[in-house]
This record gives C-alpha cells, sequence and structure tokens, in this order.
C-alpha cells in the first residue's frame, strides 16, 4: 500500500501538553494553518502537582479561559512548614500578575487547553505518534512522519516545527540536540489522595524534607488542594551527586507518617491511583532552543524553573513566544530573512529568562549543600518578610519596572547576575545591564 501524501501545515506543533495546545492557540488565532500532533487520546493522565501560580494564571488569562467557571480551584497563596513551623502567606499583589493560583487535575486541564486550541482552529491529530523529522538535503526540519492508530503511517509538511514533546525531547535528540549534563534536573513523584481538607485555600509546602537518616534534601513535598475531593501530594527533590540515589517512595512515605491526621494522609486507604513520578528538565537544559527549522518550547527545551520546579508557565510563555516569532518568520520569503526572524526566539527566550535562570541555577547548587539547606529550613519561616521576598523571587512574581522595594530588589538581584553563555559560548547582546556597556543576555 502506498503512502498517503503529506497533510500540509503552516506549522506543525508536536505535543498537546499545555506548551504545544498554547502555541496551538496562539498560532491558529494568527490565522496560519496548524496541525497539532498528540500521540495520546484526551482525556489522558499527566504526572503533576497541578499547581499554577498566579504566573500560570496569567497566561490562561490572556487565552480567554475563563477561570472563574466549575471545574477550577483557587488558592490565595502558599502555606510553607519546617521545622515544626507553620506559616501562610498570600501570593503578592502585583500589576502583571493576578492575586491568586489555581489547580486542576491535568486529565482535565491538558484536554482543555487542546480542545481551546482546536476551537481556534488549529488540527488537533491525537494518537499520532511522531516517529521522526523530514529533512530536506541541507537538513533542514520540513515535517515529520507520524505512526496513527493500527501503526499507520503519515506525513506531514510544514515550513516550521515546534517541538512540544516533554521532557524527553525525542524531536530535539534525533536533530543531535541533547540535553546539558552540567544543569539541574529534578525527580518528582505524586500522588491523589481522598481527603477532608480538599477545599482549603493554600498550597502547602514544606522545606524540610528529610531522609531517614534525618539528612534534609535540597527539595521539597506539598499538598495541592483540587476541591473535588481529593488533594495531589508529592515531592520534587533536586538530582544532585551530593544527595546520592534518592529513593522517592521511601522519602513520601516518611515524610506522609509526619503530616497532620486531619489531612488524611496517613490513611493508606485514601489513597487514590498509583504513585507516579517524571524527572524535571531545569533550567535550560536543553539548547539551542532554535535550529534548522525546529523550536523548542516547554520541557522539551528544559524550561523548568530552577528555583520552584515550575514547569506549566513556562511551557505556555515559550510557546506565546515561538508562535509570535513563527507568524513574523512566516511573513517573511524562505532564507535568510526568515531565519534572521526565527533566531530571534532563542535570543529572546535568553532576554527573558537566562539571568533569572542562572540565578536559579546558583540557588539550586547551593540547595545542594546540607550546611545552606539546614539554615534555610531552620530560619525561612521564622520570618514573614523574608518568605515574602523569597515567594517573589522563587515564585518570579514581580512588576517590571517594579512597583516596591521589594520587587525592586528581586529585579536587581536578576540585573546584576552575570549572563550566562549559550550551548556555542556566544553571549547575545541587548539585555538590560545595571552598568552601561556591559550588557549581555544569556543562553
Ligand atoms: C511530579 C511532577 C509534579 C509537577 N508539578 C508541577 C506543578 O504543580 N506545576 C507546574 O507548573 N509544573 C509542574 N511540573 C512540571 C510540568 O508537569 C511540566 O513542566 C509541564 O507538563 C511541561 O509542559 P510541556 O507542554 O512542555 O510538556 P508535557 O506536558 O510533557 O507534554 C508533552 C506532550 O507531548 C506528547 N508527546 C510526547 N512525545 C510525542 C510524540 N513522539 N508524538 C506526539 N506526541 C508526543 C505527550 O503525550 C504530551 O501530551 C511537575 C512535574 C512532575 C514530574
Amino acid at each position: 500500500m502506498s503512502r498517503p501524501a503529506a497533510e500540509r501545515a503552516q506549522v506543525i506543533v508536536v505535543g498537546a501538553g499545555p506548551g504545544g495546545s498554547t502555541a496551538a492557540w496562539h498560532l491558529a488565532r494568527q490565522g496560519l494553518s496548524v496541525a497539532l500532533l498528540e500521540k495520546s487520546e484526551f482525556p489522558r493522565e499527566k504526572v503533576c502537582g497541578d499547581g499554577l501560580t498566579p504566573r500560570a494564571v496569567r497566561q490562561l488569562v490572556r487565552m480567554g479561559i475563563d477561570t472563574s467557571a466549575p471545574g477550577w480551584m483557587r488558592n490565595r497563596g502558599l502555606r510553607f512548614v519546617s521545622r515544626g513551623r507553620t506559616l501562610e502567606l498570600d501570593w503578592p499583589e502585583c500589576s502583571a500578575f493576578p492575586a491568586y493560583g489555581l489547580t486542576r487535575t491535568r486529565e482535565d486541564f491538558d484536554q482543555l487547553l487542546a480542545r481551546h486550541a482546536e476551537a481556534a482552529g488549529a488540527r488537533l491529530h491525537t494518537r499520532t505518534k511522531v516517529t521522526g523529522p523530514l529533512l530536506d538535503r541541507a537538513g533542514r526540519v520540513v515535517g515529520v512522519s507520524t505512526a496513527g492508530p493500527g501503526g499507520r503511517e503519515r506525513d506531514f509538511a510544514a515550513p516550521l516545527v515546534i517541538a512540544a514533546d516533554g521532557v524527553a525531547g525525542r524531536l530535539a535528540v534525533s536533530m543531535g540536540i541533547e540535553r546539558l549534563r552540567k544543569r539541574p534536573v529534578g525527580t518528582a513523584v505524586r500522588r491523589y489522595f481522598h481527603s477532608a481538607r480538599h477545599l482549603d485555600p493554600y498550597l502547602e509546602s514544606w522545606l524540610d524534607l528529610r531522609r531517614e537518616d534525618g539528612r534534609i534534601l535540597p527539595g521539597y513535598s506539598w499538598i495541592f488542594p483540587l476541591g473535588d475531593g481529593r488533594v495531589n501530594v508529592g515531592l520534587g527533590v533536586l538530582n544532585d551527586s551530593r544527595t546520592g540515589a534518592i529513593q522517592t517512595r521511601r522519602l513520601l512515605e516518611t515524610w506522609l507518617a509526619r503530616t497532620p491526621a486531619a489531612w488524611g494522609l496517613r490513611e493508606p486507604g485514601n489513597a487514590e491511583g498509583p504513585l507516579r513520578g517524571a524527572a524535571l528538565p531545569m533550567g535550560f537544559n536543553r539548547l539551542p532552543h532554535y535550529r534548522d527549522g525546529l523550536l523548542l518550547i516547554g520541557d522539551a527545551g528544559g524550561m523548568v524553573n530552577p528555583c520552584n520546579g515550575e514547569g506549566i508557565t513556562y511551557a505556555m510563555e515559550s510557546a506565546e513566544l515561538a508562535a509570535d516569532v513563527a507568524g513574523q518568520a512566516l511573513a517573511r520569503p524562505a532564507g535568510p530573512a526568515r531565519e534572521r526572524a526565527l533566531e530571534h526566539y532563542p535570543a529572546q527566550m535568553a532576554y527573558r529568562l537566562g539571568r533569572y535562570y542562572r540565578l536559579g541555577r546558583g540557588f539550586s547548587a547551593l540547595m545542594a549543600r546540607p550546611a545552606f539547606t539546614s539554615l534555610v529550613t531552620q530560619h525561612a519561616v521564622r520570618s514573614p518578610g523574608a518568605m515574602r521576598f523569597m515567594v517573589r523571587l522563587l515564585s518570579n512574581l514581580t512588576d517590571r519596572p517594579g512597583t516596591d522595594a521589594m520587587d525592586h530588589l528581586v529585579n536587581a538581584l536578576i540585573r546584576v547576575t552575570p549572563s550566562p553563555a549559550d550551548h556555542a559560548g556566544r553571549r547575545f547582546a541587548g539585555a538590560p545591564s545595571v552598568r552601561p556597556g556591559r550588557s549581555r543576555v544569556p543562553g
């Protein structure tokens, strides 16, 4: 049987997680023809904490999603627990971000976003697994090959492809874009529990994550109320040679045994479904974010925030930028002019997040030192002012330009962080610098 003719689009998006569906929505809204290819069928599970900070909510609002509709659970801030002390902090009041976060299971959330992209005009193909890139003679991506239901093979052709296929980054790897091994990676696990406190208005985060031998690890555990009778419970730890191999299941059990009885997490009968885990690719741990017609967004580009393990926001923000850049590039003739437009994507990603992620990588390196972790977990929760500052810094929630002293301090800290080099050792010009003439944009 002959292979059917390739289906054509102006942009192909591989993977319909939050990154892929957001990209497809923004592309479709520009009137571009978009093929959104997803290997699974919705609704489908995705291992996640299901937590959205105000920064993520802003992205949903930008896409016209009604977050007051049934199905969304609002939270008003974070509750920190450390060494027996508790501190509740509301989300900061910012001009740029709403003052609430949300939770929603990824089973629901991802389906909603994919349907939203479809409603905007994207052509969603589920049960369509991308098996590799199609390349022209120059090695440029001109489409992808797929395997559909029953192994049916089909090609999709487009001048641009967005890789939103998640942490394994298979499409990027097939183009020779490997993970940067020195950049941080975390491991996270989660499980659902039925809990009488499923309507609690705070996301709870425990900072003193202890191994059985008492050693405090770089990471945190969480209880995120879902408002549907359940809470999402889990933990994330930084993989670091100093911490050694971590048995996340044991770690979770040890922690659950410490949680107050009111949550109901010590009752194995309250658990629903298995414990599941996945890697967290952090701090731009895959570069470059653009090469030969392929743009990387979200986890495929290693974009999880190394400060707090948040990935959905950055998948959605990179998606919006990639869609904008793709639209500009396609408005130019193929060749050097279009290529120049496409190079704007990695440069902008670096400009927007490079210094911040470098600061975050420094913070995670410090957290891997037992003495520092011990100090932080002992003192942080005792000082509301310090924790307020940490929330703004670690959740990347400041106005720019700043509107109060704390904003100014966080923004200054980011500005004075030296810009890192990109994968090829280059430093781009253009980021605002505190010292004129020394501006650098990181990779
Ligand atoms: C335990 C855990 C807890 C977490 N908690 C949070 C949290 O509370 N908040 C937060 O913001 N982040 C959290 N994260 C991180 C977050 O889950 C990711 O950063 C986010 O899902 C990245 O979105 P994405 O669209 O880039 O990739 P993904 O969500 O991984 O989506 C990739 C999509 O591509 C599809 N795909 C893969 N390969 C192919 C292929 N070959 N062909 C077609 N389709 C393909 C997949 O099926 C999937 O639908 C957590 C992660 C873990 C592991």
